[in-house]
């Protein structure tokens, strides 16, 4: 028997599906496709009057920037408002990004990672927080990593959850 760990076992079953750490996450920058910052940069002034309405009205804005990121990569994508979603979850069969109560950016980038390139969990948050960390530097200076996932000094939920100021809660499912 060789000797192998149960770790090493373990992600040798489950590929990089697992949660990568924040080291793993943020080893090097991600190049990401031209026109992406350009994107969120600009769908920013449509975010800075959304983001203090109800979750309905912060969702429409968010489901603006998913569809101009899915179209810049001619990958459209379904986007659907369920508030009472534990987390934000993509549905791979459906092409279905689900946004969650909470309507965060971060949690809204890792599905659309997840929609772009697949099940793998260290390529989807690596693109994404590696994008909001380029578009929004003063948010996510103000975030605190937990594990894998960036929260707010006091987290609301200690299951899998990014959250962002301002943003609410970003998870990443
Ligand atoms: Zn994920």
């Amino acid at each position: 028997m060789p000797n192998i760990s149960l770790s090493r076992l373990l992600s040798a079953i489950v590929g990089d599906s697992v949660y990568p750490t924040k080291e793993k996450i943020l080893a090097k920058p991600i190049k990401h496709k031209r026109g992406v910052i350009q994107i969120i940069k600009t769908w920013k002034d449509d975010w800075k009057t959304a983001k203090d309405q109800n979750p309905r009205e912060k969702f429409e804005s968010i489901k603006i920037l998913l569809t101009h990121l899915a179209e810049s990569y001619n990958k459209p994508v379904n986007v659907e408002f369920i508030p009472e979603l534990p987390s934000c979850c993509y549905n791979l069969k459906t092409q279905t990004i689900s946004i969650n109560g909470t309507t965060s950016i971060i949690s809204a980038l890792h599905e659309m990672a997840h929609h772009l390139f697949g099940s793998s969990e260290l390529k989807a948050c690596r693109w994404s927080i590696w994008l909001f960390k380029k578009t929004f530097p003063i948010a996510y200076s103000k975030l605190i990593w937990n594990q894998h996932m960036l929260v707010r000094p006091t987290p609301i939920c200690p299951t899998h959850q990014i959250e962002s100021p301002g943003d609410s809660t970003i998870s990443s499912g």
